[in-house]
């Protein structure tokens, strides 16, 4: 009887911790690989992910021949991303990012503004999705801080020597999703981002090539680290992670080559994310912006109802 009062013990002292597990959330944005291209290449991870939830193909670039029609270019599709809304509203059109207009917050802005325990990562190949896009530390940005920050190292020359064929940022890539691996691991931040910037480079380089899809397969070993990170999380402390991954615009349809077009195939994107109680919504094409508003109803956060209202997209999340 004591040995039944113990095991119902157990039982519930194991339902309990799963019912509480702690909300997290890492998204991940691999650079410039069209829908049909990750579609074709053998990518076991995501595919597990996918089993795991869905997949579905999306898209970037704003509402066609709107105000919103936004380039579908990198700065501009990762603040789709971060900020839940349109150019016509962040204010970023092109890589410079001259001018963002960040009364349109961030995911990291909105998670610290609801709660400033909440830990927040970033783990980077581009420096400047944190010091412009986010604006860490800018007081019109909110003067948000990163409890951690990994990027910067395409500055770095010398660890990361540049040279034509774009090995350095493979290799920039390697140390990033490695660091992204071990921190999550170790840290469980409460949101990370994860950007790998490789497959655009060959994209540009090589077009729709065995180069971009060797590319993409080691994108898909690197979002691998990351995937073990967060799974080793869930069985080692019963968390709940919510894991996106998306990418940030197609291709040209000639050659795979360019983009900042709105052809279709610069506009199709896709998701991968581990939900599974997903809305009709998440497989009707649903827009990047969506992924915002996704993640915050996983954290179980809600944004200011100003921020809230002027939100481009809906979350997908039952
Ligand atoms: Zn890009």
């Amino acid at each position: 009887m004591l040995q039944l009062r113990n095991l119902l013990f157990t039982l519930c002292f194991a339902i309990s911790l799963s019912l509480t597990g702690q909300k997290k959330a890492v998204f991940i944005l691999l650079d410039g690989i069209p829908a049909d291209v990750i579609e074709k290449v053998e990518t076991p991870v995501l595919d597990e992910i996918a089993q795991t939830g869905a997949y579905t193909r999306s898209y970037q670039g704003g509402e066609l021949g709107e105000e919103s029609e936004t380039p579908t270019i990198s700065a501009p599709g990762c603040m789709n991303l971060i900020t839940g809304t349109w150019g016509n509203k962040h204010n970023v059109w092109g890589n410079s990012v001259k001018d963002p207009n960040y009364d349109y917050w961030n995911i990291f802005r909105i998670v610290k503004n609801a709660d400033p325990n909440k830990k927040i990562a970033i783990f980077s190949t581009w420096e400047d999705n944190r010091t412009k896009l986010i604006g860490e530390g800018l007081p019109e940005a909110g003067n948000l801080q990163f409890d951690y920050a990994f990027d910067g190292f395409e500055n770095d020359h010398e660890t990361f020597p540049h040279d034509d064929t774009r090995k350095f940022i493979f290799d920039i890539d390697e140390h990033v999703s490695r660091e992204a691996s071990r921190y999550i691991k170790e840290e469980g931040p409460d949101v990370s981002w994860v950007y790998l910037e490789f497959t655009d480079d060959m994209g540009h380089k090589y077009g729709d090539s065995p180069q971009m899809f060797d590319a993409v397969e080691k994108a898909d070993i690197q979002v691998g680290r990351i995937w073990s990170a967060v799974k080793d999380r869930m069985d080692t402390f019963g968390e709940d992670w919510m894991i996106v991954i998306t990418t940030d615009h197609g291709r040209k349809p000639e050659d795979g080559k360019g983009h900042g077009g709105q052809s279709e195939r610069e506009r199709t994107t896709w998701i991968v994310t581990n939900r599974k109680d997903l809305k009709p919504s998440f497989h009707e094409n649903p827009p990047v912006v969506d992924i915002l508003p996704s993640i915050l109803d996983h954290l179980e956060i809600s944004a200011p109802p100003e921020i809230e209202a002027n939100l481009d997209g809906k979350s997908f999340i039952k």
